[in-house]
């Protein structure tokens, strides 16, 4: 049997492969595209893709595809073979570099949110060499960007790699104010942290609502969840291990760095952790991740449940995005530093993150919104919808101390003065680790823990490059011109402190206490619902902003709006959909046929022996039967909510209409059928319960 060192990346055409397959010369030239964005040479092109092609064959593979990510929020693939015709009948194997570096998929059924008719629906993709090529189902994958003939980005990639580029751009300004002149490229590294539900196969393919939309849209309580916190970091059942161990097989294999697995909070809850890398890489092992994540559980006859809140009463599923800055000689820009220069370089980063954050806490905020989301965030569950930062005790009075002038008693207890003291070490205090608010500082990173467990994370890193990539812009644009570096440098931190205090927040973020305090005393925004955040994004200063980095453009903005808005109704539109139908076809029919048999029993029961008073079966029929006809009625109100819907066309209004209207009737429909389930026998049930869900895989 193969070691872990031994497969892995075994089916990634990574720089091991490229230096043992191609000349010297090819070599540098690829590796010049790569680090440093340089023009791929068409000779070069051609050579990258007969050595990658000859590999691929090797390894099995019969077709290439470029592989993208649309505004699906999945990955897209159309494959091609490697076969030409040769003169004898017979078939080779060929690639070109034209084929590598762009292909020209049909665009026209991706989502463009108006920016591509369909009458000019040629797309094109174009390979992103900064990602690995790899092997999946005999398929060598090549990431690819993916634009309209336009240019216009149709996907999620190009903007990242734009937001990494203009972050790039503005944090190399600020180095070179400190006098850093070797740095090249400064990146953002991301490692996400990806929750998910394992539940039995079997039980999945009996409940619509799983299958349809990814989560229960009934369900009684079950007698336990998870209150006795007994699940959290537990043994891992055998069930799940093997399926674990499997998954990390698979994922190694592809040089995907799967490092920390546990049980999460909810039963059949669970987390995998890879290690972290850069964020377009990160991005691109996330969806593979996931698609994996699946694969690999169909397999073990599990299926992995990657929606926010497959379950009400349990925890639902996020994502932690841990997101730092380094430049390419290896420094974290987040960590500081051991002198007194590089602790105001330190400082300096991390007021560009703590303006950034309170500057653009809508598109943040935004940037995770989902109809899946919108059930954790703002829902009483962690994080809240409202955007804070926790910086630490330590942390805090520093900037305190800046902010006043005053001694930082934690230090040398003499005022400090930027450029001239040393910062303390501060130390990763996992005791002072505060698990609720949305964006925390651990030590020489943050972790933005809002994003969706099926979300990619692309969006929200977008916007945190762009984001940051302003601020440092804003203090760059001031340094360059001031006379007096030091005291320039100074005082604009000390401004940010003063300016943007009001997103530090250190409490507990399940309060609801901090919800009042936040909107009310700090005027922080309260973006409950996806309708509620989404039409931020075209608010003027965001507008402005993005364009201004050339991470998005005008048209692409408004596209991304109308697109986002419209998965969102669509999604909910599916549930309602979903449980008008089995409501019709199994839940009242359940009712009706178990009311049915406790009416013959009470009659039968009757007829043994007279002046029986059966009071039970008696109770039971005339609750039950008061329930069918609640559970009629406000299935009558959804269809009712559900046809009004077909007839808004704007797509605002409907989604205002989904969160004032579609989303109560749902609720409503379910607390009746919830009851029924309750007083109806197992047996008669028409789909597994709960217990059988949550407690099934061992
Ligand atoms: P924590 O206990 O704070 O969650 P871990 O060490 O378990 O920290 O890391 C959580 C995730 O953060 C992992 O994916 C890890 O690779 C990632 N991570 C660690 N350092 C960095 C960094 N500098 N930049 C981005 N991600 C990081
Ligand atoms: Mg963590």
């Amino acid at each position: 049997m193969k070691t872990v060192p031994e497969y892995f990346g075994s089916l990634v055409f990574d720089d091991r492969m490229m230096k043992a397959t191609l000349s010297d010369e090819v070599y540098r030239s690829l590796k010049k595209t790569i680090d440093e964005g340089a023009r791929l040479d068409p000779a070069v092109a051609d050579a990258v893709a007969v050595a990658m092609k000859d590999w691929a064959v090797a390894h099995g593979a019969t077709h290439f595809t470029h592989w993208f990510q649309p505004l699906t929020g999945i990955t897209a693939e159309k494959h091609d073979s490697f076969i030409t015709p040769a003169p004898d009948g017979r078939v080779i194997m060929e690639f070109s570099g034209k084929e590598l570096i762009k292909g020209e998929p049909d665009a026209s059924s991706f989502p463009s949110g108006g920016l591509r008719a369909t009458f000019e629906a040629r797309g094109y993709t174009a390979w992103d060499p900064t990602s690995y090529a790899f092997i999946k189902d005999k398929t060598l994958c090549i990431p690819t960007a993916f634009c309209s003939y336009g240019g216009e980005a149709l996907d999620k990639k190009t903007p990242l790699l734009r937001s990494m580029e203009a972050l790039n751009k503005q944090a190399l300004r600020i180095l070179r104010l400190f006098g850093n002149t070797d740095v090249k490229c400064v990146r953002t590294s991301v490692g996400p942290e990806q929750e998910y539900f394992l539940v039995d196969k079997a039980m999945y393919e009996k409940r619509k609502d799983l299958m349809f939309t990814g989560r229960t849209l009934f369900g009684a309580k079950p007698p336990k969840g998870q209150e006795l916190d007994d699940h959290y970091f537990g043994v891992i059942p055998p069930r799940v291990a093997a399926y674990m161990a499997d998954l990390n097989e698979e994922l190694w294999k592809l040089g995907i760095l799967a490092k920390t697995e546990h049980n999460e909070v909810a039963p059949a809850q669970h987390e995998l952790a890879p290690i972290y890398t850069t964020t377009n890489i990160a991005t691109d092992h996330n969806q593979l991740t996931m698609e994996i994540m699946q694969k690999v559980a169909s397999r073990h006859g599990l299926v992995c449940l990657l929606h926010e809140k497959p379950f009400a009463g349990v925890n639902g599923s996020g994502k932690h995005n841990n997101w730092s800055m380094a430049t390419d000689t290896g420094v974290n820009l987040l960590t500081p530093g051991d002198t007194p220069y590089e602790n105001a370089q330190f400082l300096l980063f991390l007021c560009a993150v703590i303006k950034a954050v309170d500057d653009y806490q809508d598109l943040l905020r935004l940037s995770v919104a989902t109809a899946g989301n919108d059930h954790r965030l703002g829902a009483n569950e962690a994080p809240p919808a409202v955007v804070s930062m926790f910086l630490g005790d330590e942390l805090t009075a520093v900037l305190d101390a800046i902010e006043n002038d005053a001694p930082y008693s934690g230090g040398e207890k003499t005022v400090m003065k930027l450029g001239v003291h040393v910062l303390p070490r501060f130390t990763r205090d996992n005791t002072d680790r505060n698990r609720t608010s949305p964006f925390a500082f651990t030590g020489n990173k943050f972790e933005f823990r809002m994003l969706g467990s099926s979300n990619s994370i692309a969006c929200a890193n977008i916007m945190l490059n762009a984001a940051v990539a302003e601020s440092l812009k804003v203090y760059a644009d001031r340094l360059e011109k001031a006379d007096d570096f030091e005291t320039a440098l100074h005082d604009m931190i000390k401004k940010t402190i003063k300016d943007h205090k009001r997103i530090i927040f250190n409490g507990n973020g399940y309060d609801e206490s901090w919800i009042a305090e936040a909107t009310e005393k700090r005027g922080l925004l309260n973006l409950r619902t996806t309708p509620d955040a989404l039409p931020c994004i075209l608010e003027k200063k965001n507008v402005d902003m993005l364009t201004s980095h050339k991470v998005f453009t005008e048209a692409e903005i408004h596209s991304r709006y109308e697109i986002t808005l419209e998965n969102y109704c669509k999604t909910v539109n599916i549930e309602a959909l979903t449980m008008l139908d089995m409501v019709h076809k199994e839940i009242l029919p359940a009712v009706e046929s178990y009311t049915r048999t406790l009416a013959d029993t009470l009659t039968a029961k009757k007829a043994a022996v007279a002046g029986l008073a059966c009071k039970h079966e008696t109770a039971t029929i005339e609750r039950l039967s008061q329930l069918t006809d609640e559970i009629a009625a406000a299935a009558e109100r959804l269809n009712g909510a559900v046809m009004k819907l077909k007839t808004v066309t704007d797509v605002t209004k409907a989604s205002e209409m989904i969160r004032d209207t579609v989303l109560q009737k749902m609720a409503e429909l379910r607390v009746v059928c919830d009851e029924a389930e309750t007083l109806t026998a197992e047996s008669f049930w028409p789909y597994p319960t709960y217990d059988a869900l949550l407690f099934g895989v061992k």
